[in-house]
């Protein structure tokens, strides 16, 4: 199994955000629906277990616009439009 890299933070692109929840369904733990419009609420930026740091990938991977961004230690912002998330979930999932 590969190696996870470590991840420096996540945001949610709102203006580009659909409002549709796939996210949600995919990281309980780190998102949650707001009320109003206006994208997911980030309920925790805690990566300390393999599961929540998969949820985080899986859940960039799962937005079907690519809202959701996430940068690695080394400075890299990836989100679902290209196939590096895709392949650390398939990797380390
Ligand atoms: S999956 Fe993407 S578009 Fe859908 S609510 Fe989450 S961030 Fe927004």
């Amino acid at each position: 199994m590969a190696s996870a890299p470590e991840i420096a933070r996540f945001w949610i692109d709102t203006d580009v955000c659909l409002d549709q929840r796939s996210c949600v369904i995919e990281a309980p733990d780190l998102l949650d629906d707001r009320p109003q419009s206006g994208g997911p609420e980030i309920i925790s930026r805690d990566l300390d277990t393999h599961a929540k740091y998969l949820q985080l990938l899986n859940a960039a991977w799962a937005c079907p616009v690519s809202a959701i961004n996430v940068e690695f230690a080394d400075g890299s912002v990836h989100n679902g439009s290209g196939d590096y998330i895709k392949s650390l979930c398939e990797e380390l999932g």
